[in-house]
């Protein structure tokens, strides 16, 4: 038998290529040309995850799409859709075990150990920082300092931030300010936690901040990105008393506003519509049926909506709160629907006219319907009866009638866990 020959370089590469990172942060110190090969295994590699904190990837999947309107489920029907595009939204990341660092996972995380994930990883400019409670919050600012990292990373998001303290904070924003490359910010930031400054508004495209106090952070928007006229706003939360008082000139920078959908009750939502014409998503919640003809109204000033999540109950209607007045106003530029329906009687989808008031409509999906009158309810959980006789023959005189020019394969219903498509039932029926 010949003499065994030692792992060409190539040979090494691609076995590194396998490991997942935490590995190659162990095989990178076994030698020091392991050190250099596991470096050429990473030099294509673009996104990174950091993790602290929680193992189950099916959590995280969640948590790491979480601020991408790509993960609401209609948009995701509609980004399949050939030659649909939607401008400007955060990024989207396809999670496995091979692109995320584990740090709880590390025995040691000091300056030598950063100085090796940044030699490894030297080609990243998207990371995604996923922490609980802050853990490990200043192994993210030593990386965010280090010099490569600082002049390449352009896209940063940071989940997580709950209870963090204020020296943690106070070193983290700097660091992120001084990200000199850096175009798209989504910051996930406790609403008990000093956010300072942020002078990096002004040179962003696009930043996503989720808070449940926005005060502060609109200030800095309001003092840094007057001339920044090319930056996106994403708003996670819901002080929309906060957000009414943001100045004007700003107004059409804020793109996307919501959290759980908006309450129709306060009179918020007609201010936001009037003041906020650049609103791409909206959600609202908690629609009277004889209030539909006001919100398709307010709506019918933001001429760039795409994404609306709304939720009707018709069972309040009665002669003496009759439905409002036809025609609804049209929304020409909505392409993505969630709806929420309780209907008493099927002649109300056709009082809702979507053919006509939101004509370009590609997708649907509703994640609760219960019509009264046939006993039928969706989003409880159990699916087993969807595509029951029953069942398919309320939603084929209601919901499928809701729009003809939506395709039945784009239109989804949500049942506890389970996504069908109106195609699927129906074919699941024959
Ligand atoms: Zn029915």
């Amino acid at each position: 038998m010949p003499p065994r020959r030692p792992p060409t370089d190539l040979e090494l590469i691609s076995v590194f290529k396998m490991l997942t990172a935490n590995e190659q942060l162990v095989a990178s110190k076994m030698s020091s040309r392991c050190a250099i090969l596991v470096r050429a295994a990473n030099r294509r590699v673009k996104r990174l995850v950091i993790s602290s904190g929680n193992d189950d990837l099916r959590t995280l999947k969640d948590s790491i799409n979480y601020y991408s309107f790509a993960s609401k489920p209609s948009m995701q029907q509609l980004k399949a859709i050939p030659g649909e595009t939607f401008p400007d939204y955060p990024m989207t990341t396809h999670l496995s075990e091979w692109n995320i660092l584990r740090l709880n996972q590390l025995r040691l995380i000091d300056t030598a150990t950063i100085e090796q994930i940044v030699t490894i990883f030297s080609a990243v400019t998207d990371l995604k920082f996923i922490t609980i409670g802050s853990r490990h919050i200043d192994a993210l600012v030593s990386l965010l300092q280090h010099p490569n990292w600082q002049r390449q990373l352009t896209n940063l998001m940071v989940e997580g931030t709950y209870r963090m303290d204020s020296q943690l904070a106070g070193e983290l924003i700097p660091a992120i300010n001084g990200l000199t490359a850096l175009q798209l910010l989504a910051l996930d930031w406790d609403s008990y936690s000093k956010i300072s400054d942020l002078p990096i508004l002004a040179q962003l495209k696009t930043v996503v901040f989720s808070s449940n106090r926005l005060s502060t952070f609109l200030r800095s928007l309001e003092r840094n990105a007057a001339d920044n006229v090319h930056l996106a706003v994403h708003l996670i939360s819901y002080d929309t008393k906060a957000l009414l008082t943001l100045s004007q000139p700003l107004h059409s920078r804020i793109v996307r506003y919501g959290w759980d959908p908006l309450y129709y009750t306060n009179d918020q939502v007609p201010l936001l519509c009037s003041q906020f014409r650049s609103l791409t998503s909206l959600e609202i919640n908690g629609i009277e049926s004889t209030k539909v003809g006001q919100l398709f109204s307010d709506l019918s000033q933001l001429h760039q909506l795409i994404h609306l999540s709304f939720g009707v109950d018709f069972s309040e209607v009665n002669d003496e709160f009759p439905l409002p007045a036809l025609p609804l106003a049209q929304l020409n530029s909505v392409r993505a629907l969630e709806l929420r329906l309780e209907i008493t009687s099927h002649s109300q989808i056709e009082w809702l006219n979507l053919p006509s008031t939101m004509p370009n409509l590609k997708t649907i999906y509703i994640d609760r319907f219960r019509c009264v009158s046939c006993k039928v309810e969706v989003g409880r959980g159990d699916s087993s009866f969807l595509s029951s006789p029953p069942a398919l023959g309320c939603f084929r005189l209601s919901l499928f009638n809701l729009h003809p020019g939506v395709p039945m394969k784009r239109f989804i219903l949500q049942s506890g866990e389970e996504r069908f498509s109106a195609e699927e039932l129906l074919l699941q029926s024959q």
